[in-house]
């Protein structure tokens, strides 16, 4: 009896998994092609001092256009890509598109670029990095690298050795999403981050909830101690940015600064260059 009526309760749970599965395996295999048919594009948001609201940098947000399907956010996508390895060829295309485009603006601040784990252990990604910086002519001081925790850092060693190279060139590591999912304070413990950046739950409950504000105070002195910068995301009210200035936050990126940008919405100083991408 007891039997029936788990195989009742499992039965549609395993169909859903299967579908979910098929579904997972035919976007895998879209996306496979998609930087080859050009269906990846970037955007670009600001990052602003909160005291002055002066734009220190911008983050480079990936973005798939589905021939049929149309576009598909990198929340839905990059999960999939992350589990199939092909991350990898994504996050090479990325960081070579957002420093080219980077390398062409006429305010020389900060490109971020997200970097999921895999890229730290899977590929000499700090090889990969100087080889793209010296294609593109950005100087290795406007890279910062968001390692961006979606899914478990397995090979500790390799991460860390990634993360001192980079460093060594003189490109920045951040710890994305700090706060959310893997993202906790057992990573900031074992790697030398440049930045915090913390993740933008936070940042949305703080008007309503003590326990954000208290995390969010607490991230800011996290950094203060760590002498590190922390950046808060998500920022999309006056009252948000009031309370992140109050707290010590000093730098801020979200929706009160405005929507992404397009490459073509960023100045360039050489307006006749020949820009992929864009
Ligand atoms: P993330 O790195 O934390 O990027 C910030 C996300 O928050 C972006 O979503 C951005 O559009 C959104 N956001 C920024 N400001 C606000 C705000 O004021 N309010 C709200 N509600 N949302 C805001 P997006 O572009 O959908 O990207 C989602 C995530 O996908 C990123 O989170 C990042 O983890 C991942 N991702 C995006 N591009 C790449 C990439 O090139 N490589 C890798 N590995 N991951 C990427
Ligand atoms: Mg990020
Ligand atoms: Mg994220
Ligand atoms: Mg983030």
């Amino acid at each position: 009896q007891a039997k029936s009526i788990g195989g009742n309760l499992i039965q549609p749970y395993v169909t859903g998994m299967e579908e979910t599965n098929r579904w997972e395996a035919g976007l895998a295999a879209d996306l496979r092609n998609a930087t080859l048919e050009n269906q990846l594009n970037l955007v670009f948001q600001k990052q602003n001092l909160t005291k002055t609201g002066e734009l220190i940098g911008y983050e480079a947000l990936v973005r798939w256009r589905h021939a049929e399907k149309g576009p598909i956010p990198p929340e839905d996508f990059i999960p999939i890509a992350e589990r199939s390895g092909i991350i990898l060829d994504i996050g090479n295309w990325v960081l070579e598109a957002a420093c080219k485009e980077a390398a062409c603006w006429e305010n020389p601040v900060t490109l971020s670029v997200n970097a999921s784990p895999l890229q730290f252990s899977r590929c000499d990604f700090a090889g990969l990095v100087s080889t793209v910086l010296m294609k593109t002519g950005l100087p290795a001081e406007r890279l910062e690298v968001e390692l961006t925790e979606s899914t478990p850092i397995e090979d500790h060693e390799r991460v860390h050795e990634t993360i001192l190279s980079l460093r060594k060139m003189g490109v920045r590591v951040a710890m994305d999403d700090f706060g959310k999912g893997y993202s906790s304070l057992n990573t900031l413990q074992a790697f030398p981050f440049d930045k915090i950046k913390v993740d933008r739950a936070f940042t949305q409950s703080l008007e309503t909830n003590p326990h954000a504000r208290a995390i969010l105070r607490s991230a800011v002195l996290l950094g203060h101690s760590f002498k590190i910068p922390v950046i808060a995301e998500g920022v999309e009210t006056e009252r948000q940015l009031q309370f992140l200035q109050q707290a010590g936050c000093l730098q801020v990126q979200g929706f009160l600064f405005g929507k992404h940008l397009l490459p073509s919405q960023i100045k360039k100083f050489h307006p006749s260059l020949d820009r992929t991408g864009s």
